[in-house]
C-alpha cells in the first residue's frame, strides 16, 4: 500500500474511533482502537517504504547526473578534437598511402603537414614524420606509409633501398 492510500485508510479509521467514542459503546471503541492501531502500522510501513523509494530515486538521480557530466565531458573533448583536425582532409598519397593532409598547403609551394589516419580514427592527432629522405611518412605507433614521392623519382639511391616485402611496422 502506498503512503497516500495508507493515510486515507488511517483517516477513515480515525473517524470510526470518533464515532465509537461519541456513541460510548465499549465494544465498538475496543474494535475501533484495534483497527486504529493496525492502520497506524500500515501508515508507518508505507512511510518507511516511501523513504526507501525516495533514497533509491536520489541515488539513481545522482548516477544519471554523473553520466550526463561524463557524456558532456566526452562531447567537449570530441568537439575540441574535431576543431583540431578541421584544417586537414583525408588524402591518398601518390604511392597509395592513406593519411590526412593540411588543406591550406594545396596549391602552394609549402610542404604540407600530414597526420596519421589510423591515429585520427582512434581519436588522436599524430604528425607523420618523413623518413628515408621523405620516401616514407612515419607514425611511431602505426608505422610507415608511402609518401608523395613518385615511383619515377630520380633519387635512385633511395629507390634501391625500397623493399616491398620488408615489414612496414616501426622498428
Ligand atoms: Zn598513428
Amino acid at each position: 500500500m502506498d503512503l497516500i492510500a495508507a493515510l486515507a485508510a488511517f483517516k477513515t479509521t480515525f473517524d470510526l474511533v470518533k464515532v465509537a467514542a461519541d456513541a460510548r459503546d465499549e465494544l465498538l471503541i475496543a474494535d475501533a482502537k484495534a483497527n486504529f492501531t493496525a492502520k497506524y502500522v500500515e501508515v508507518l510501513t508505507a512511510s518507511l517504504q516511501a523513504i526507501e523509494a525516495n533514497r533509491t530515486l536520489s541515488q539513481e538521480n545522482a548516477a544519471l547526473a554523473d553520466r550526463v557530466r561524463e557524456l558532456e565531458h566526452q562531447l567537449r573533448q570530441r568537439e575540441s578534437f574535431e576543431s583540431e583536425i578541421a584544417g586537414y582532409e583525408r588524402y591518398t598519397t601518390v604511392r597509395g598511402g592513406v593519411c590526412y593532409r593540411e588543406k591550406t598547403a594545396a596549391g602552394t609551394t609549402r610542404q604540407p603537414v600530414y597526420l596519421c589516419a589510423n591515429c585520427i580514427a582512434a581519436g588522436k592527432k599524430t604528425f607523420l614524420q618523413p623518413e628515408n629522405r621523405g620516401w616514407w611518412l612515419v607514425c611511431r605507433e602505426h608505422g610507415q606509409i608511402p609518401s608523395d614521392m613518385p615511383e619515377s623519382s630520380d633519387d635512385f639511391e633511395v629507390r634501391t633501398e625500397y623493399d616491398p616485402y620488408e615489414p612496414r611496422g616501426f622498428r
